[in-house]
């Protein structure tokens, strides 16, 4: 993997666009953390890349959790007494609360507020909610709708199923030189939202795409799992191989205009967390680096202390820091192609430095080199292009002494590493580095 590859998978066919299409296309599948609305996204995201579809049978014991029941929805609606639907699932998946078991019944507004839910904050907007642990159903509508309800009876109506089936996710396995591992994983779990979700999925699907057209000595192991369920599910099944996973990062809600944020790694100062925070440096925008706590996404799993992975996460605005979070207002509006676009350059950037950082060794410890001789140095002293470079091999040179890394020197010299890895090819390729 080197700078020239990194820059064309960028400009290829304004990527941003591209993943932007890609959020269109999945926007309107009611998905869940089971069902068909996974196996269709899962499908979708086939068109893009090599995803494995796995399926887990329902009970499956998966450490102290078991595979749910499938559910799958096919109606839903509350109509009022000559039948109009007043609130259609079928024109917003939002309106059923995700795992609601199956309802058909008459009942007056009093009896039936207990199951809508509406956010008097934002009354314009419809809430996203979920019950996948506890049977119940729901309805989730904006305020002002609800206000607008005559108190009067209703026909409730939720065709849905909850029944022994699968737990569906998809794996893309893309081996390099070495066994060893990057994870990257994202969730699938939500119906139409768009930050949180579906812009994890086309940076990955992406992400995935680029390093398909490149060499690369890491093994890559993209993750698309319904949250929390899914990754304890993964965990359980693939224990022994987590040994080989050197470097993760979960990515979730990487599309809205926000600067971005990184979680640390439980570990705090796994490689991951020191590269990704260099490369943050570098960036030239505002970013922000918070420590791992336990609560998020699926992160929470693979930095659990039995697994401790090296695992960080990649954000833009927290969950949970936008009002439009877990609402009908993250919707296609919400997330950007610049930002989407901006997010994948991270990533490559960030897997660019876990491909390229090694411990280089000087041939020539006693005094500097002469890089003049050997035209390494600037023909013009004072010539300003050349300083950086300059000053570069000199830092690689004096720390090339098996004790620390391309990366270590990038930090001590104050400069990105990328510059420092130029130099230090331009020494290897004078017989100066091992
Ligand atoms: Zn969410």
């Amino acid at each position: 993997m080197d700078m020239t590859e990194i820059q064309h998978a960028l400009n290829a066919s304004e990527q941003g666009s591209a993943m932007y299409r890609m959020i269109e296309e999945l926007y309107p599948i009611c998905r869940s953390i089971t069902g068909n609305g996974v196996r269709q996204t899962l499908h979708g995201i086939q068109q893009y890349i090599p995803v494995e579809v796995h399926e887990v049978p329902s009970g499956t014991q998966v450490f102290d959790w078991r595979v749910p029941l499938e559910w799958n929805i096919r109606d839903a609606y509350i109509a009022a007494q000559d039948g109009t639907r007043v609130v259609d699932f079928r024109r917003c998946n939002l309106h059923v609360m995700s795992y609601s078991v199956p309802i058909k019944s008459r009942m007056s507004l009093k009896d039936l507020q207990a199951h809508l839910h509406t956010l008097p904050d934002r009354p314009e907007w419809i809430p996203y909610r979920t019950s996948y642990y506890k049977d119940n159903w729901g309805f989730c509508l904006s305020h002002n709708q609800l206000k607008q309800l005559p108190d009067t009876d209703y026909e409730v109506y939720i065709d849905s199923s909850l029944e022994s089936g699968h737990l569906t996710y998809g794996e893309c396995f893309l081996p390099g030189e070495s066994a060893e591992e990057v994870l990257i994983s994202t969730h699938i779990c939500h119906p139409s939202l768009c930050n949180d979700n579906l812009s994890g999925i086309a940076v990955s699907a992406f992400l995935c795409r680029a390093l398909q057209n490149m060499q690369h000595k890491l093994s890559y192991r993209f993750l698309f799992i319904p949250g929390t369920i899914g990754s304890i599910t993964w965990l359980a099944m693939n224990q022994e191989h987590t040994n080989w996973i050197r470097h993760g990062l979960v990515l979730t809600g990487v599309g809205d205009a926000g600067a971005i944020t990184y979680k640390r790694s439980r570990r705090g100062e796994a490689k991951v967390d020191l590269v990704t925070t260099h490369v943050l440096q570098y960036s030239n925008e505002p970013y922000k680096i918070i420590d791992f706590f336990p609560y998020g996404y699926d992160e929470r799993q693979y930095c659990s202390p039995g697994f401790n992975l090296p695992v960080g996460c990649l954000m833009r605005t927290p969950h949970g820091e936008y009002s439009e979070y877990h609402t009908s207002a993250d919707d296609l509006e919400f997330v950007r192609s610049g930002s989407l676009h901006n997010t994948l350059s991270l990533c490559l950037k960030i897997l660019f430095v876990l491909e390229n950082d090694r411990i280089p060794i000087s041939l020539n410890p006693y005094c500097e080199p002469q890089l003049g001789k050997r035209g390494l140095y600037r023909a013009v002293a004072g010539q300003k292009e050349g300083a950086l470079q300059e000053m570069a091999l000199l830092w690689v040179m004096n720390l090339a002494d098996g004790r620390h890394s391309l990366l270590d020197i990038a930090n001590k010299a104050r400069m990105p590493f990328d510059v420092v890895h130029t130099a230090a090819k331009a020494l290897s390729d004078h017989g100066l580095l091992n």
